[in-house]
């Protein structure tokens, strides 16, 4: 049996925060950990910032929903769910995602949590577990599944080494060379090839 298991941002959507900070102007919310490595100090200066510029959940949800899925994403996600069972492994928040989540045709997501106190505002966010993709493919490998991975960045990549195959797919440059013994690809088209030499079943 085999699953396919899937980043969502850079891979299906755009990066919310990024997306988010050009959509409200709020430049301070385009770090991400590569600005600042330590995630925790990342979200508590977002949560700060949203408090700041008054944005309770609510607020930002609608600046998501004008979202899109990338180009694409939509065709090769039904293309990809005909053949293989999907799951998206995401290091996003469910209160993000679900606008854009809904566009996709609500594919099966695990990711992370907020919590959201009673007048709207972000109180805090709950991580899942910690090395949360990795975690998830070694659980679908105790099923008895074979797992071929797909994500654009460092947070993928204990994921597609876990997995039995990993396609980098619009991985920047930096990250193809750091982590050579995985295909990367840029296109969907490409990307389909990929599952398919990857798969034991074609
Ligand atoms: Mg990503």
């Amino acid at each position: 049996m085999e699953l396919a298991c899937l980043d969502l941002e850079g891979v299906l959507i755009p990066e919310i925060w990024i997306a988010f900070a050009e959509k409200t102007g709020i430049e301070a919310l385009k770090a991400t950990t590569r600005d600042i490595p330590d995630y925790d100090v990342l979200m508590q200066q977002r949560l700060r910032l949203l408090d700041e510029h008054g944005y309770g959940l609510a607020a930002i949800q609608d600046v998501i929903s004008e979202l899109d899925p990338l180009p694409g994403a939509s065709e090769f996600l039904d293309w990809l769910r005909e053949r293989f069972q999907v799951v998206i492994l995401s290091d996003t928040f469910y209160e993000f995602a679900m606008p854009l989540m809904a566009k996709l045709g609500h594919p099966a997501l695990l990711c992370h949590k907020l919590q959201v106190s009673d007048d709207g505002r972000i109180a805090h966010y709950l991580l899942r577990q910690r090395d949360p993709k990795r975690q998830a493919v070694r659980a679908f490998q105790l099923l008895n599944y074979r797992v071929i991975a797909a994500g654009d960045s460092y947070n993928d990549t204990t994921m597609l080494k876990q997995a039995e195959a990993g396609i980098l797919f619009h991985a920047p440059q930096n990250v193809i060379e750091e982590f050579p013994e995985f295909p990367a690809v840029q296109t969907f088209d490409d990307l389909k090839i990929k599952f398919l030499e990857l798969s034991e079943r074609f």
